[in-house]
């Protein structure tokens, strides 16, 4: 039981098309009921969907993001991209950068730094995904990952209260494995101590996110330092999605 405010961040990755956006109406009705006073809920759709989610949301306290950028601050020759600055321009709040599916397609430490500054120039809150592979947790090699991702993801930025982190270990993303509570909290400890040295604040928002479902989330939330959940398949269906938002406040 917490009740510690909780953001719940529903990426819906490459799913989704004009007809599934009414599936988000239940949740837009629990977004006025009580158990949001301790919540935000922000939907991170595909682009083709961020200007209907916006509209959709407009009046509700429900909030849009991208789920990723250009680098590049201005206009220009980059075919299939999207930058920052045109995902303000849609009144959208947040972009989700760094995520390990775009590490994979060849996104680099410095590539996603040059992002999240466009990013915060552009007056969007990043939500920076970092996290270790399987082979790295293995070769007890955590920290050292999650440090080296910190420090050159964040370099040369100033304004830290615009972004969020979440720590998604790679081999828990789409798995159904999640790290054993113990290890969790070491990990969300460590990478608020590494931010709490790096730029004298406290107060970054540290999330989760791997596999979150109806039934971890019981152990999940048990871990008061976790700020929240970046949530990928389970927030696709309401229900599950819902589920979760109302256990973790049981
Ligand atoms: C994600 O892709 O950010 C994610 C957490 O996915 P899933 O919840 O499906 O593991």
């Amino acid at each position: 039981m917490t009740n510690k405010y909780k953001y719940f961040v529903a990426n819906w990755k490459m799913f989704g098309d004009i007809r599934t956006i009414n599936s988000i109406n239940s949740v837009i009705r629990l977004s006025k009921s009580k158990i949001f006073i301790n919540s935000k809920i922000i939907y991170c759709p595909p682009y083709t969907l961020l200007n209907s989610f916006v509209q959709k949301l407009k009046n509700t306290k429900i909030e849009v993001g991208a789920q990723n950028c250009h680098e590049s601050k201005d206009p220009g020759p980059f075919t299939g991209f999207v930058n920052s600055k045109m995902i303000k321009n849609l009144k959208c709040k947040y972009v989700i950068i760094g995520h390990s599916e775009n590490r994979t397609n060849g996104d680099t430490d410095n590539q996603i730094n040059k992002k999240i500054q466009s990013a915060l120039k552009n007056d969007l809150t990043v939500i920076f995904c970092i996290g270790e592979k399987i082979k790295e947790k293995k070769e007890k090699k955590t920290k050292r990952v999650l440090s080296g991702q910190l420090n050159k993801g964040l370099k040369n930025i100033k304004n830290i209260k615009n972004i969020i982190i979440a720590y998604e270990p790679i081999w828990s993303i789409g798995s159904g494995l999640i790290p054993k509570n113990i290890e969790l909290l070491d990990n969300i400890l460590f990478i608020k101590n590494v931010l709490k040295k790096k730029f004298k604040y406290k107060k970054t928002k540290v999330l989760y996110g791997g596999s979150v479902n109806p039934k971890n989330i019981k152990d999940l939330r048990k871990i008061n330092q976790i700020d929240g959940f970046l949530i990928g398949g389970a927030s696709q269906k309401p229900n599950k999605f819902i589920d979760i938002i109302k256990k973790t406040f049981k």
